[in-house]
């Protein structure tokens, strides 16, 4: 077990390691070069995004031989029968991506749109004001996706074993942690990068959704975003891109997407590729029980 944890959390981090790289190579701005260098700098800063994909050991467990029918967690009593359905602006399809696809099709792997989706939060480094930033940042989220999220509060248990998908006694899907952390505690919160967040899917009845997942928060340089003038904004629209790598959006390269790899004080609502690809991971097939 020891080893083939080990093993799953190298690949993890290789996998952490490549997609940091590949957003060096996204990054277009050389900084300090042009007439607005300087405020490129402080832009820079702000909000260099990574994103954690888990999915990959998830499923590897899940496939295993110790998967079962009697671990599938009861259907939540908070249930729907439907989706919410939400008006999609009409976007170029090279202006959102989506974290990952359904095996034999484009459709993207969302979140179960007829349960809502729990988050617990751990505020050890949380900022002043930081529910009230991560309640409108998930208002943002449930208003472009239509699912349902519930904010169920606090915790200060330690995150319980990577690649654990459901509540002690499997009756429910763990609910996703929101941690504000801080580079000491978090190697991939060094440099810049202001926070990282991702989901982990399972299989099920053909099909992959998303139970549950987790977003880190950089809490030392939120706290220094919202120093700045129209720093609640910024802030805001970085818990609004880690929601978004959440609910499976991925980094694309187009101009006026929230989703762009690299933040920027001047942009703090989604666009219309953020929006088309939201209302799509909110129209995914409800699961069934
Ligand atoms: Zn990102």
């Amino acid at each position: 077990m020891g080893d083939a944890l080990r093993l799953v959390e190298w690949r993890r981090r290789r996998r952490v390691a490549r997609l940091l790289r590949k957003m060096d190579r996204l990054d277009p701005r050389p900084v300090g070069r042009g007439r607005s260098g300087a405020r490129r700098r402080a832009t820079t800063a702000v909000t260099l995004l990574a994103l954690l994909v888990v999915g990959l050991f998830v499923s590897t467990l899940h496939d295993g031989p110790s998967s079962s029918a009697t671990a599938f967690p009861d259907r939540p009593a908070d249930a729907r029968d439907e989706p919410r359905s939400v008006r999609a602006p009409a976007a170029s399809p090279d202006t959102y991506a989506f974290v990952q696809t359904q095996d034999d099709s484009s459709e993207p792997v969302t979140y179960d749109p007829c349960v809502p989706i729990h988050l617990i939060v751990d505020d050890r480094t949380m900022v002043d004001g930081g529910m009230k930033l991560l309640e409108q940042a998930v208002d943002a989220v449930r208003d472009a996706t239509g699912l349902m999220f519930t904010i169920d509060g606090l915790t200060d248990e330690p995150a319980p074993a990577e690649g654990t998908v459901t509540d002690d006694g499997g009756k429910s899907w763990l609910p996703v942690r929101v941690s504000w952390s801080d580079p000491a505690a978090s190697d991939t919160l060094r440099g810049d990068v202001a926070g990282y967040a991702g989901s982990a899917p399972i299989p099920h009845d053909g099909r992959r959704w998303f139970v549950t997942g987790s977003v880190v928060l950089d809490g030392p340089q939120l706290a220094d975003i919202l120093q700045r003038p129209g720093g609640w904004a910024s802030a805001r629209s970085v818990v609004m891109h880690e929601l978004g790598h959440l609910v499976g959006l991925d980094h694309v390269d187009a101009k006026g997407q929230l989703m762009q790899p690299e933040g920027s004080e001047d942009l703090t609502t989604w666009g219309e590729g953020d929006l088309a690809g939201l209302a799509a991971l909110g129209q995914g097939e409800c699961m069934s029980y």
